[in-house]
């Protein structure tokens, strides 16, 4: 296939983990780099998943301070070291290949769960609209995209619309993002009736954006939300 081989050589095809360029014909992960990778570890939160210190806890610091109104949430990675580096190229540096490989994390860590949840739609967290519009694409979508070939389940990606108007989060707490992200995701018009729905994001931190989604989703009709992301933080 000539054309396929001229596309690997101007679009190269690298390793999501450490940028290098993989050979003609693989499209995964060096040997080196998946010896490395921290996948979400027992024993987890049973709301968000994240990894907590203790089995005898039966949530994380965040989840009992911030109670969730979706079932569960399905992270794949532990967000540290290389997935953190390669979050931020795949998000920042058009990294739009990533999304396979993220997808199938996602897959390894949880897949035989997700596939028995009868979905009947994947939502994307949205980015702010100007963002997407400078970047080009939204980087939650893009993982919805392979998830939804992975168990078969069709995305809306416009369901949940971001208004243009919210705030910087980065200097506020836990409480301050809340009530920041109170009104930030609308339910676009129009929009089909989904019962069960699937939320993707890429990164979870305190599931503040998630919660703000879920809330936004049950305005919406939606009666049980669940969540997936490639990356979380640790619960200590
Ligand atoms: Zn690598
Ligand atoms: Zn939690």
């Amino acid at each position: 296939m000539i054309g396929e081989r001229i596309i690997d050589i101007v679009f190269p095809v690298r390793c999501p983990l450490c940028g290098e360029v993989r050979p003609f014909g693989d499209a995964g992960v060096c040997i080196e780099c998946e010896k490395e990778l921290s996948y979400v570890k027992e024993p987890t939160c049973l709301k968000c998943g994240k990894t907590i210190e203790s089995s005898l806890d039966e949530y994380c610091a965040d989840c009992m301070r911030l109670p969730k109104s979706f079932e569960k949430c399905f992270p794949a990675f532990n967000y540290e070291g290389q997935i953190k580096d390669s979050l931020y190229e795949f998000k920042y540096k058009n990294q739009r290949g990533y999304a396979g490989f993220y997808c199938e994390g996602i897959m390894k860590r949880h897949g035989k769960e997700l596939k028995t949840i009868p979905f009947d739609g994947i939502v994307p967290v949205p980015v702010h609209p100007h963002k997407k519009r400078i970047r080009g694409y939204n980087q939650a979508e893009l993982i919805a995209n392979q998830l939804s070939k992975a168990i078969n389940v069709p995305v809306y990606p416009d369901y949940l619309v971001r208004s243009e108007d919210t705030n910087p989060q980065k200097e506020l707490d836990d409480r301050e993002r809340m009530k920041n992200l109170k009104n930030a995701f609308i339910i676009s018009e129009n929009v089909v009736k989904l019962n069960t729905v699937l939320l993707v994001d890429d990164i979870y931190t305190s599931g503040a954006t998630m919660e703000a989604c879920t809330e936004a989703l049950f305005k919406a009709g939606v009666s049980k939300a669940y969540c997936t992301s490639v990356a979380i933080g640790r619960g200590y």
